[in-house]
Formats: C-alpha cells, sequence, structure tokens
C-alpha cells in the first residue's frame, strides 16, 4: 500500500502543450477540503500527478481551494493529505487559496480602479435573468469610487455589505454564457478554518483559479471538460490582469453507474446516515472503495488507464473490479468457510482414525503465501445446499481431500417450508473413495472438520446506493437511494482464519474474494466484506 507502482501501463500519445523538455511542467491538484476524496478526484490527483512525475520531470502542486468557508472543515483537508498519500501521489508544493487573499483582494481592487470590474446588489433572481437574456445590469456603469466604496462596505461584513457583489466587467451578452460578467467576490460572514475571522469578503473559483495558478508558476492547468465554456474567462482574467500564460488542457470527467461523484450527494448520503460514513464499502470515496477491497494499485491502473481522454463515459463497475481481481488473485490466501443456516453434520466412514493435521499451501499457485492447516477427522460439516444436492450413491469430491460416496442421507420434513413438503437434509453419510477421479465428479464441495476451533464468520455483500444507472439533473437523490444495500450471511471457518488481520484479502473457496474488516477476537466474529470481481454485478 502507499507503494507506486510506475508500470501502470499508462503512457499517453497525447501530451500537454509546449511542454519543450518538459523539466518547466508545473501542474496543481486543486481539491476543495469540503468532502473526502472520491475516485473522480483520484482520477485528476492520479493524471496531474502523471504529467507532473512521470511523462516530465515536472512539478506538482497540492493546492487547497479553501474559498467557501462554510462547506470546508480541517478533517476534509487531514484526510485528503492521507489518501494523496496512499496513492502514492506527492506534492512538490502544498499551498492554499486562502494564502492568496491579500493578493486577491488588491487584484480585485485594481479591476474596480481599472474599470473591469464593478460592484452589483441585483437580486440573485433578477441577475440569473439578466445574464440569460444577455441585459445589463444597471449598475454596469457605476464609477471606480462608488464601486470602491461599495467593497470597502463588503469588506466590514455589514448587513448593507451583504447585499453586493463584485463582477467582472467582461460581456453582457456574448454567446458563451460564462462570460457575461462572472461574480468574482461575495461577502460573507462566515469564519473561515484558516485565516479566522480576518476576511468578510471572498473571491469566487473563477476568479481565483488563474490568478493562483498563475502566480504559483502553473503552467498546464488541467480541468475536466464540464470547465471548457470557462476557459474562456480564466484566459480574459490573465490578460485583463497581465499575469504570466497558462495553458487549459481538458479531460473526461470519471462517472460511473447508479454512482453518484459529487460531495454535496454524497454529503447528504452521509448526513443522512444511508452509510456509516465516508469510509462505507459502498461508497466511492478512496476510502471506500479501499475497504471494500480495492488494491492501489489496482485503482490507480484502472484510472490511469481511462486517461486523459475527453470522451464522457458512463463506466461500468464491471471493469473496475476485474482490474482489481487481476491484482487480488495472487495475494489472496484460500480458506474455507460453510454458511451456518442448516448446516449438515457428516460422519466420512473411512477417515483415518483420530484427527490428523497437514500443513498446505495457502494458494496452490502463489506458495511464497505460506502454509494453512488443514484439519481432517471422521467428522465433518458440509452446507445444506450442496447437501441437498446429493443423490444415493452420488460420487462426488471434498475438495482437498479426494472422493467419498454417499452412502446415507437423512431428512426431516419442515411443515412450515415453501414449497410444501421442502425437505431439509439433518445428516449425511459418506464413504471415502480416495482412489475415485476427482476430475470425472460433477460435485467439488467444500467442507470442515469439527476437531478444530472453527472460526465465526459474517459475510457481509453490498449493493449499490443507487438504483438509476445515470441520475438526470432534476432527480431527487432521495427518490433514487437504494434500502436494502447490505446482505450478511453468518457462517464458520476454518481455524486459520483466527490469525487474519484487518485489510487483509483473502478467498473463501467457492464463495469468492473478501477484505478482512474486523479480525476475530473475544468469541466475536469477522467481518468480510465480499469483494466483487466484476462477473456478478
Ligand atoms: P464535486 O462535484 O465532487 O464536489 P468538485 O470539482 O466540486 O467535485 P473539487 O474538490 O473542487 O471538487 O475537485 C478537485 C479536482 O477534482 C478538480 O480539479 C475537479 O475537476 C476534479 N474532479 C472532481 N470530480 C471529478 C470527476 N468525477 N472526474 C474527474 N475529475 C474530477
Ligand atoms: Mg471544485
Ligand atoms: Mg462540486
Amino acid at each position: 500500500d502507499g507503494e507506486k507502482v510506475k508500470d501502470d501501463g499508462a503512457n499517453y500519445d497525447i501530451g500537454l502543450q509546449e511542454v519543450g523538455d518538459g523539466t518547466g511542467i508545473v501542474t496543481r491538484f486543486p481539491p476543495e477540503p469540503s468532502g473526502y476524496l472520491h475516485i473522480g478526484h483520484a482520477k485528476a490527483a492520479l493524471l496531474n500527478d502523471y504529467f507532473a512525475h512521470e511523462k516530465y520531470k515536472g512539478k506538482l502542486i497540492l493546492r487547497f481551494d479553501d474559498t467557501n468557508p462554510i462547506k470546508e472543515k480541517q478533517e476534509f483537508q487531514d484526510s485528503i493529505v492521507e489518501d494523496l498519500a496512499l496513492m502514492g501521489v506527492k506534492a512538490d508544493t502544498v499551498s492554499y487559496t486562502s494564502n492568496y487573499f491579500q493578493e486577491l483582494y488588491d487584484y480585485c481592487v485594481q479591476m474596480l480602479n481599472e474599470g473591469t470590474a464593478y460592484a452589483d446588489d441585483t437580486l440573485q433572481e433578477k441577475m440569473r435573468e439578466e445574464r440569460m437574456n444577455g441585459v445589463a445590469s444597471e449598475r454596469r456603469e457605476s464609477s471606480p469610487e462608488d464601486n470602491l466604496a461599495r467593497f470597502e462596505e463588503m469588506k466590514t461584513g455589514s448587513a448593507e455589505g451583504l447585499r453586493w457583489c463584485i463582477r467582472a466587467k467582461m460581456s453582457v451578452d456574448d454567446p458563451n454564457k460564462a462570460m457575461r460578467d462572472p461574480v468574482i467576490y461575495r461577502c460573507s460572514p462566515q469564519v473561515h478554518h484558516r485565516t479566522g475571522d480576518t476576511w468578510k469578503i471572498y473571491p469566487t473559483y473563477d476568479f481565483c483559479c488563474p490568478i493562483v495558478d498563475s502566480l504559483e508558476g502553473v503552467t498546464h492547468a488541467l480541468r475536466t471538460t464540464e470547465y471548457n465554456d470557462r476557459d474562456a474567462q480564466y484566459q480574459w482574467f490573465l490578460k485583463t490582469l497581465k499575469l504570466r500564460h497558462v495553458y487549459n488542457w481538458a479531460f473526461a470527467r470519471l462517472n460511473f453507474v447508479r454512482t453518484v461523484l459529487s460531495k454535496r450527494k454524497l454529503t447528504l448520503i452521509v448526513e443522512n446516515g444511508d452509510v456509516w460514513g465516508w469510509d462505507d464499502p459502498r461508497m466511492p470515496t478512496v476510502r471506500g472503495v479501499r475497504r471494500r477491497g480495492v488494491t492501489i494499485p489496482a485503482l490507480r491502473e484502472f484510472i490511469l488507464k481511462q486517461g486523459p481522454s475527453k470522451n464522457i463515459v458512463n463506466l461500468d463497475w464491471h471493469s473496475f473490479w476485474a482490474t482489481n481481481k487481476k491484482h487480488i488473485d495472487p495475494i489472496a490466501a484460500r480458506y474455507t468457510a460453510l454458511a451456518s443456516a442448516a448446516q449438515v453434520p457428516v460422519t466420512v466412514v473411512g477417515a483415518r482414525a483420530g484427527v490428523t493435521t497437514e500443513e498446505k499451501d495457502k494458494h496452490a499457485k502463489y506458495t511464497t503465501l505460506g502454509k494453512k492447516k488443514v484439519v481432517f477427522s471422521a467428522s465433518i460439516l458440509l452446507e445444506q445446499a450442496d447437501a441437498a444436492s446429493f443423490a444415493a450413491d452420488e460420487e462426488i469430491t471434498l475438495m482437498n481431500w479426494g472422493n467419498a460416496i454417499v452412502r446415507h442421507i437423512s431428512h426431516s420434513i419442515n411443515p412450515l417450508a415453501q414449497p410444501a413438503g421442502l425437505k431439509t437434509v439433518t445428516a449425511v453419510e459418506l464413504e471415502l473413495h480416495l482412489q475415485g477421479d476427482v476430475k470425472k465428479t460433477a460435485k467439488k464441495v467444500t467442507w470442515l472438520s469439527t476437531d478444530q476451533a472453527l472460526v465465526p464468520v459474517e459475510l457481509v455483500d453490498f449493493d449499490y446506493l443507487i438504483t438509476k444507472d445515470k441520475l438526470d439533473v432534476d432527480d431527487e437523490l432521495g427518490d433514487f437511494l437504494n434500502k436494502q444495500t447490505e446482505t450478511r450471511t453468518l457462517a464458520v471457518a476454518d481455524c486459520n482464519v483466527a490469525e487474519l488481520q484487518v485489510d487483509d484479502v483473502i478467498q473463501f473457496d467457492r464463495k469468492g474474494y473478501f477484505r478482512v474488516d474486523r479480525a476475530f477476537r473475544h468469541g466475536e466474529a469477522v467481518v468480510a466484506f465480499q469483494i466483487p470481481t466484476g462477473k456478478s454485478k
């Protein structure tokens, strides 16, 4: 974990503009500390890191875009630092947009003086309408003196100041609506998590981004394609303020089916208690997918494989989990677990007397994973479904042991069962037939000797949080939340499972891959989360 796998298979033909020998390249990842990183953010971070450090020999800036104190918290900032480290993304510098509040303020004053910005108190609704219809605000031609006075009023955070905002004087009716006098400063008496109550005015993202990029020496500002319309205003700010040029470079936003990748919506899900927290295994956060069982190299490979393409697609999770499977298969030790419900006691005729314990490889192919104990005795357990499928005198295979012939099956008829008359197997007698060919049997069943300290396990499988492939803009999140997203199955596992640690990735034979979320302790069951493999879901 945390170790950077250089060989992700990423090597893009599509590079950045005008890179020269690549040593002067500076990219940046600018998260807002208003939530935990999700896998969309991971794409942005990994791409910026790829261009700065792998494709070219440049620099990467991690900049906290902390201009909206209402939504931002230290907790989120700390989690972003940790998650980037985990992903192997190493920033050369860490900065904060809030470090530039003074400069940004000075640039705003400059624009008010030069007549390239004005103060506006048009009501929000009306401003929206005017912008839609290409109508000028009645404040547009106010004098620099008036504008500066209003900006000073905003700076005090007074009730009067709160009514105003500052807008760049770009265009009234440009066909590109992003150019229609965007707001660059707002008054907000909110306490900021880094600058406290020093400022009562905060610059908008559109204003900060070009200025801070330019001041910090960024050469290429990578942004998702939804920003294409805003590239023109970005360049307008650089030109108007005579700042050093920065290239805009676009890549596609990452989207997944039945998944929301919006901090606002993810925050709602967390605050609503639909999940246990930001690191819930159902969450598309970096922490969530890790907890579900994705390895960091798999995450990097999958995301970098998407590359810098500009095609926006709604990815399905299959290929994500399939990529992960390649990574976990060689590290997943094999164990056995049997569902607890209606387990069937079995007598094995012909088994060696007493109890035999053998050392077996944890993984037949990857023997470096070490050895485990396999306990053999005449008293074993089978799962109900397996036992119920047996026919009298059928030859079956006990996995990792050998063939056996079904000699006797005892049933009970459950009067309440549906359909009526459904039988439950209550006991089975098998006779070992070790000379039988394991390749010829139709059924290979998992089993456990009762002569070992069996470990209680809870197997947990999860479903998507969202019931619709792609939410439309006016879909209400609450209408599409999946109510049933967690399935728990009680099981028992072989004695080796007692030694597993949290985060171990294993395979239970015939059940699939799991990540240990809670280790065995004081009789409390191991909790293991099913890791999808891209087949079923
Ligand atoms: P969200 O909509 O989830 O709140 P955001 O853009 O508002 O995302 P930021 O913290 O500002 O959140 O994002 C940091 C960086 O991550 C930005 O450069 C943004 O473009 C990028 N980013 C956000 N979501 C995605 C995504 N789904 N795919 C790719 N990049 C993304
Ligand atoms: Mg943002
Ligand atoms: Mg957002």
